[in-house]
């Protein structure tokens, strides 16, 4: 039995933020990644939307004569692909960047704050808050920029997968010098010209955590999630909702059936798409595109092709195993409209985020390789339609097994997907 290194990120925690229960008032103690809160005193539960991004501010340990100063930086979780030499290359990062090009403040936010309790930020909250003025493509783009350095060349396309996105604002205030607010010392010796500071442009606090009520629109059924569930379950009358920005949207879902009373089921995202640049509109298809070891029977030509991609984080290497592999097989069991009444894992990856991956699905497969350097840039994908689909995978001692396809995946590293 092998077992996999534990990375940095996996070994973290996320951010743990401390709020209210909108409800009740009691307070409640969430991690970063929770959407569903359910208050364990008066039982309502609710699903927590932001308009744009999450907002988080650090906590002060100033004293409570100083005017804070709230400077945001752009924190960046989730996996970078990229598609490079003839591999696909993977990494996993965790970073925050300056939200605004300031070399008086610290460029980014450091480790110190894996450690502390983050707080919504609101109308109501006291202080400076300076408006961020680099876009956070401007920044993603220097990720890719550094992560481009370490990879064969040509670098033929890049993807962002899964990402949390939050800004998160760090109080500061000055007293001659610049001083970091949570630690209540000075940044730097020497004297600020505060001149500088004061023309940063700011904003007011206007945002507001929305908090939706999470009753099935259809039955008015309590639905159902784990705490960082992106899509909601209503066992009353078997139906799946996604939450948007105005509420909740129906989606379509299947479950492949399994009598293994040991199966557990893993959420995937079935994605039909036009493809220019490459003939893949069926499963005599992508036979031929993937190079795939059989002679094409008759009728699979007629088989539509579809990508498949999980619906919940996990390391990146599995993520791009599971996706290729699960393509490739296309799975053509018949599916039953139906949730799966066993253990299920939580939808977690959205189907925005899966449609950004297609592209390096596609370029996973095809072969020769060299064919895939001359052909990529000139593919485009675009996505017609989904469903959510329950896929049984089989509990053994160490790991889930998928039987058609006889994929193995490591039960701690789905353990360990709670992290990213
Ligand atoms: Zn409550
Ligand atoms: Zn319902």
């Amino acid at each position: 039995m092998l077992w996999d290194t534990l990375t940095k990120t996996e070994t973290r925690i996320n951010f743990l933020i401390e709020h209210q229960c909108p409800q009740c008032g009691a307070p409640a103690i969430m991690e970063e990644t929770d959407r569903l809160f359910a208050c364990k005193f008066c039982r309502v539960k609710s699903y927590l939307e932001a308009s744009d991004v999450f907002r988080y501010m650090l906590p002060s340990t100033a004293p409570a004569s100083k005017e804070l100063l709230y400077f945001p930086y752009w924190r960046f979780k989730g996996m970078l692909f990229s598609c490079a030499g003839n591999g696909v290359g993977h990494k996993f990062i965790d970073v925050s960047h300056q939200a605004i090009a300031a070399p008086a403040f610290p460029v980014s936010l450091g480790l110190r704050s894996q450690a502390l309790k983050l707080k919504f930020i609101t109308p109501e909250t006291e202080g400076r808050f300076l408006e961020p003025t680099q876009s956070l493509a401007r920044i993603e783009q220097n990720f890719d920029e550094r992560f481009d350095k370490t990879l064969p060349k040509p670098v033929l396309h890049h993807a962002h997968i899964g990402e949390t996105i939050s800004l998160i604002y760090a109080p500061y205030y000055v007293k001659n010098r610049l001083y970091d607010a949570v630690l209540n010392t000075p940044i730097a010796a020497a004297a600020l010209d505060t001149s500088e500071i004061d023309q940063l442009p700011d904003e007011k606090p206007h945002w507001r955590i929305r908090f939706m009520a999470t009753l099935c629109p259809n039955c008015g059924w309590d639905l159902d999630g784990e705490r960082d569930s992106l899509v909601l379950l209503c066992k009353n009358c078997t139906s799946a909702w996604y939450p948007v920005v105005k509420g909740l949207k129906q989606i379509k879902f299947g479950k492949q059936p399994s009598e293994d009373k040991n199966a557990i089921y893993l959420p995937f995202w079935c994605i039909k798409s036009n493809i220019k640049g490459i003939e893949l509109q069926s499963y005599a298809d992508l036979v031929q595109v993937a190079n795939i070891p059989k002679v094409v029977q008759s009728g699979w030509e007629k088989m539509d092709f579809r990508f498949w991609v999980p619906a919940f984080k996990i390391r990146p290497k599995i993520f791009m195993q599971l996706s290729k592999n699960m393509t490739l097989s296309q799975l053509h069991n018949e599916l039953t409209e139906e949730l799966p009444k066993n253990r299920h894992h939580p939808i977690t990856l959205s189907i925005t985020e899966a449609i950004e991956s297609l592209k390096i699905n596609l370029a996973s497969f095809i072969k020769p390789k060299t064919r895939r350097t001359e052909i990529l840039h000139g593919i485009d994908i675009q996505a017609k339609g989904f469903a959510l689909v329950y896929v049984p995978f089989i509990e053994q001692h160490h790991e889930l097994i998928q039987p058609d396809l006889q994929f193995a995946i490591n039960k701690n590293i789905i353990a360990l997907s709670d992290n990213l």
